[in-house]
């Protein structure tokens, strides 16, 4: 057993068979993005007991593995699931540190009020992190911009088919090795807009990261891929047009004037850590940050007139991605060729630089997993 300084116990059972290094170091010469993944899992268990009281017991590493679930278990039913994602990174001299774990933290609770989930508190959440990469430590690659991507998520396992919330669930991490997102150079990509499909709705699950908001831009996905993009931007077709975020990524405007413009939180829209660090980078470096409504119309205006200079998205997995253009059912949105001195570029070497422990964190964004 290893005891935290908040008395959670994690009961290590470590894998009997866990892959060889011949076998892990195949996987890091070329780590893909989700494909691969390490040796262990970190597990906690809630359940509420007679008396109606939830709590959190059996926190514990054990070998990676398939779920023995009853097949009525609620979330295979009705999709009571949510889900984290961060990156730990190898620094120089061997240590593994993560970024802002605390507001993935945070951010994972926000996510559980939604979805009728437990809570789990924030210094357990990081603990779980710690401990998991402490017994996989092994598997954190060391490669320029590479990374161990951490799953976090928590699924309701209560079987039984009422609904209502369920009173057994299961809270987990994973772990993947984690390479370029996109794979190959970083070029800009290209987007497709949704305009048959909105991915969340005032008072829905937009802000929460769950599943079910991921299950239900899929259909968007393929006629993204059906029109040659990669990613999809969704717009909230009750507001004027605004434009909101991609499926998995926030995004960001930069006009020629030095603005930097993001859509506003407004209930939908994923409150992405990396948006943040980006708001707080591009302050310091003297932009004028705005967070407001931002519609299609003001976009289509901005590229015929030639005040806009760039336009990116941002999230854990791919850090910065500039957008070169939005197709659209009725043409498209050319963003200009991106210059030498790019705000996408800059904050985006800026930021990995912070995480790889190459440029002073001046935040005091990094936490030590291990
Ligand atoms: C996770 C996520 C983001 C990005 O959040 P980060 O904390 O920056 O990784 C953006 N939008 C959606 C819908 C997400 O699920």
């Amino acid at each position: 057993m290893t005891q935290n300084a908040l008395g959670v116990e994690f009961e290590r059972r470590l894998s009997e068979t866990p892959k060889s290094a011949e076998e892990r170091a195949a996987v890091l010469a070329n780590p893909g993005f989700g494909d691969h993944f390490t040796d262990h899992t970190a597990v906690i268990d809630w359940k509420v007991d007679a008396e109606g009281n939830g709590g959190w017991q059996n926190a514990r590493i054990e070998p990676y593995g398939p779920i023995a679930m009853d097949p009525a278990a609620a979330v295979l039913h009705y999709g009571q699931e949510i889900f984290e994602g961060l990156k730990a990174y190898r620094h120089a001299d061997g240590t593994v540190w993560t970024f802002r774990p605390e507001a993935n933290a945070r951010r994972f609770n926000k996510s559980a009020r939604r979805l009728a989930l437990p809570e789990l508190p924030a210094e357990v959440f990081i603990e779980s992190l710690r401990q998991l990469v402490s017994a996989d430590r092994e598997w954190v690659p060391s490669g320029d911009g590479e990374s161990l991507y951490l799953r976090p998520f928590m699924i309701a396992t209560e079987a039984f088919l009422g609904v209502r919330p369920a009173r057994e669930v299961s809270y987990r991490v994973i772990a993947s090795p984690a390479g370029n997102y996109f794979g190959g150079e970083l070029k800009p990509v290209s987007i497709w807009l949704s305009e048959n499909y909105a991915r969340a709705g005032h008072g829905g699950t937009g802000e929460a990261k769950c599943g079910g908001n991921y299950a239900a831009s899929l259909a968007a996905q393929l006629e993204a891929e059906a029109n040659g993009c990669k990613q999809v931007l969704f717009l909230d077709p009750t507001d004027d047009f605004a434009v909101e975020e991609l499926g998995g990524m926030n995004i960001f405007f930069v006009f020629k004037d030095g603005t930097l413009v993001t859509p506003a939180l407004n209930g939908n829209i994923l409150h992405g850590v990396t948006r943040d660090s980006v708001l707080q980078l591009a302050a310091d470096r003297g932009l004028t940050v705005e967070e407001r409504k931002i519609t299609i119309d003001e976009w289509r205006q901005a590229v015929a007139d030639g005040t806009l200079a760039e336009v990116f998205a941002c999230g854990t997995a791919a850090v910065i991605t500039p957008i070169g253009e939005l197709k659209t059912a009725q043409g498209s949105l050319v963003t200009p060729e991106l210059g030498p001195d790019s705000v996408a570029m800059g904050i985006r070497e800026q930021l990995l630089g912070i995480q790889t422990g190459a440029v002073e964190d001046l935040h005091g964004w990094l936490t030590q997993l291990a």
